[in-house]
């Protein structure tokens, strides 16, 4: 498995000292993955992408903007953490080159799955939707893509920005309500699927929902999965109130695991999206998932 994550990240990625977001949460979760698992992650650092990139799934006027240094996601003008921002865009779209030219079959972006962000718009601590490119990319490839989302906040970015694409399927299970208030049903015709869930519920519900989508994206076809590993469902996590437990990760990852195997080459780009228990289940919770991922058959 290849990840993406440099010092860049470490240094420059933030929304300020009281903002949830916490980059430590990779660093922790590459040392777990090493410590408790005992696998060696080839970490790449994270390119810069060049604006017209970026413009493949955001308006020139808002990337232009960002990259100046002004979001409404940061206080002032910040130019180093809109860079960090493009970085993991440039993250995604690498990503899906190298999958898509066969050079490896997993990649796990720690940073990555912006999933609220929006054409023209940054949206829930996401700035540029690195999904939503790397769909782009494998589309261009020939390539059907099953967008699986377990964050639980609907991934209304993702969806908004592909649903008129035919070759991408979104399947996104996430608390109800709760931000960005969306996600409520099905559009089976724009391979639109949501699995909204109550406050409180537990692991039994998300498995339910992973295999249900599944089942559905098994008739869709997909050719790779986009992952958006979100550990905010974790009972512990403090921006929802779902009650999943790090197992219950572990064993919808084993899950996907087979799926992806079995249907597409087990090709899957994994970003790590929201969670923000950046010295506990954050970390626990990536880390189980990468290497309920990464176990050789
Ligand atoms: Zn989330």
């Amino acid at each position: 498995v290849r990840v993406y994550f440099d010092d860049f990240m470490l240094e420059h990625y933030s929304f300020g000292p009281d903002h949830p977001t916490k980059v430590e949460r990779a660093e922790n979760a590459l040392r777990l993955i090493r410590e408790r698992y005992g696998l060696e992650p080839d970490v790449q650092p994270m390119r810069i992408p060049d604006p017209g990139e970026l413009c493949e799934m955001h308006t020139s006027g808002y990337v232009l903007s960002v990259l100046d240094g002004e979001c409404p996601e940061w206080p002032g003008s910040d130019v180093d953490m809109a860079t960090a921002c493009a970085k993991i865009a440039g993250a995604g779209i690498d990503a899906a080159e190298a999958i898509i030219s066969g050079e490896v079959d997993k990649i796990f972006s720690p940073m990555g799955c912006k999933h609220h962000a929006h054409r023209d718009r940054a949206s829930g601590f996401c700035v540029f939707n690195d999904a939503a490119l790397a769909a782009k990319k494998f589309v261009d490839a020939g390539m059907k893509v099953l967008y699986l989302d377990w964050d639980a906040h609907h991934g209304d970015g993702v969806e908004a920005l592909t649903r008129d694409m035919p070759e991408v399927m979104t399947a996104s299970i996430h608390q109800s309500p709760l931000f960005p208030w969306t996600g409520l049903e099905h559009d089976a015709e724009r391979h639109v699927f949501n699995y909204p869930l109550a406050p409180g519920s537990d692991g039994t519900h998300l498995r339910r929902a992973v295999t249900e989508a599944l089942d559905t994206a098994t008739k869709f076809g997909p050719d790779v999965i986009i992952l958006a590993a979100g550990a905010d469902g974790h009972t512990s996590d403090p921006l929802a109130q779902l009650r999943f437990e790090t197992e219950d990760f572990e064993a919808v990852a084993t899950e996907l695991r087979g799926f992806s195997d079995e249907h597409c080459e087990g090709r899957i780009y994994i970003g790590g999206a929201g969670g923000y228990d950046a010295e506990g289940s954050t970390p626990r919770v990536y880390a189980a998932v990468y290497a309920a991922l990464d176990e050789k058959p």
